[in-house]
């Protein structure tokens, strides 16, 4: 059995020197960077440059020979030479820009962990609830927990002890990973018994812990994110790019949780579901309700035209919704004369109640709905009696996050569609440096895009 290297306190060159090589188009779109903001961040962190370029020099690993490469970060981070500082852009209150911070890196790591370079971090909607203040977290902290990096470090024993790393023995120095947004200790009933290590007892979560935690490098809008123990890393396959890759850790794994296949109906035909919301979670839906359930037809709701014209492309039948009751009975019909009894499947991924009752309506009696997008207080579901789920013998299920085994299907998945499916079309065409994460963060308010793309070695 082979095992991770060992950390030895220092940095492995040899592996290190072969950090510069591309990953398909994962470093894509550097060279496009869009325009620094008129308002730069360097003001907020006077002498970073020379304080960084200095902590470059000191560090003891350089690799002989080794060049800068501009497009691989302009202060040395990931061209073969071994930073002693990570760069981080920290939020610390709502309304304020985040501010770039150096946040040194450990020399040694506890056994478990990995250190890995990011390389590309896509901005979920869950942080914009954070930016805007829909969400409360523990500030400050670095946000960001979708992303794709490379590992620069493996702490002493990969399997930690009594929190087994799945697969963790195949992992080196040097691959390149996806993790889980959750770190769980494995031990615990949630983690073992009921299979649900997203809800252990000892939950942490990417771009969701306090600076004070640890090293602080605890989200992806960073040059270095420090995975726990306990904390699932699945090696990416060279065929998949980082750049579409990067939404797979939140948004597609989750998506492959809400529609587990084991889960839904066993008996019946399957053929045809809704889609309640077509922003990235939807558009992921509607794929792999084509793809990998088989269904004939997906019929995709969404008061946004341009999003539905974006789940065409991946296999959906768009249906815009615009309100009002004539409407509503006008899209039943039209459901109900191609699926007279309902259809299988419904999925709600719009994070509005008032959708439920619809979703209810369209379902055959036997169906499955799949809740996963009112994560928050305003969801009572007044319009749904219990009467109605025992009548049409309804199953429903509420999914949170995802489990190690989610993650791994969803980039087996993404490796399989990836000639199928437009999986670039659903990110920003260039990638934004760190330095610009708050430009980066506007245009994700925009709402152009659904995934932003930040490019976390571009530091400047
Ligand atoms: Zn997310
Ligand atoms: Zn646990």
């Amino acid at each position: 059995m082979q095992r991770g290297k060992a950390d030895s306190g220092s940095c492995s060159r040899l592996r290190l020197c072969t950090f510069g090589e591309d990953h398909g188009s994962g470093s894509r779109g550097t060279e496009n960077r869009p325009l620094p903001s008129p308002e730069p961040l360097a003001p907020m962190i006077p002498n970073i440059s020379v304080t960084f370029a200095a902590a470059v020099r000191a560090a003891p690993c350089v690799a002989p020979g080794s060049s800068l490469r501009a497009s691989r970060g302009r202060l040395g981070i990931g061209s073969g030479r071994c930073a002693a500082k990570a760069v981080a852009a920290v939020f610390h209150e709502v309304g304020k820009p985040m501010e770039l911070r150096e946040i040194p890196l450990p020399e040694r790591l506890n056994e478990g962990e990995l250190l890995v370079r990011m390389e590309v971090a896509t901005i979920c909607g869950s942080d914009l609830h954070t930016v805007s203040g829909k969400r409360q977290e523990p500030m400050p902290l670095v946000l960001g927990h979708e992303g794709v990096g490379v590992i620069e470090r493996i702490g002493s024993d990969i399997f930690s002890g009594n929190r087994p790393r799945h697969r963790g023995w195949k992992l080196q120095e040097g691959d390149r990973i996806t993790f889980s947004v959750a770190d769980s200790c494995g031990m615990c009933p949630e983690c073992t018994l009921h299979k649900l290590p997203q809800k252990c007892v000892s939950l942490m979560k990417y771009g969701h812990a306090r600076m004070s935690e640890g090293t602080g490098l605890n989200g992806t809008y960073a040059t270095h994110v420090l995975l726990r123990p306990g904390t699932h890393a699945v090696k990416l396959p060279s065929t998949l790019s980082s750049r579409v890759c990067s939404p797979a850790n939140c948004a597609l794994a989750t998506v492959v949780n809400a529609l587990d296949m084991a889960r839904l109906p066993r008996y019946g035909s399957n053929k045809s579901a809704v889609v309640q919301g077509v922003g990235l979670l939807g558009i992921y839906a509607v794929a792999w309700l084509k793809k990998r359930v088989g269904m004939d037809s997906v019929f995709c709701l969404d008061m946004d035209s341009e999003r539905l014209k974006t789940a065409e492309q991946f296999g959906g039948i768009p249906l815009l919704v615009t309100g009002g009751e004539e409407e509503f009975w006008e899209r039943q019909r039209f459901i109900h004369k191609h699926y007279p009894h309902g259809v299988d499947v419904a999925v709600e991924m719009t994070g509005a109640k008032n959708v439920i009752h619809e979703g209810v309506q369209l379902l055959r009696n036997g169906g499955h709905y799949s809740f996963a997008g009112m994560v928050h207080p305003d969801s009572q579901l007044s319009s749904l009696t219990g009467e109605t789920i025992i009548r049409k013998c309804l199953t429903i299920r509420g999914v949170h996050n995802y489990t190690p085994w989610n993650l791994e299907e969803a980039v087996k998945f993404l490796d399989e569609q990836r000639e199928e499916l437009p999986l670039e079309s659903v990110l920003s065409p260039t990638s934004y440096a760190l330095s610009n994460i708050n430009d980066a963060i506007k245009e994700a308010f925009s709402g152009r895009y659904c995934r932003v793309v930040v490019n976390c070695q571009d530091v400047f």
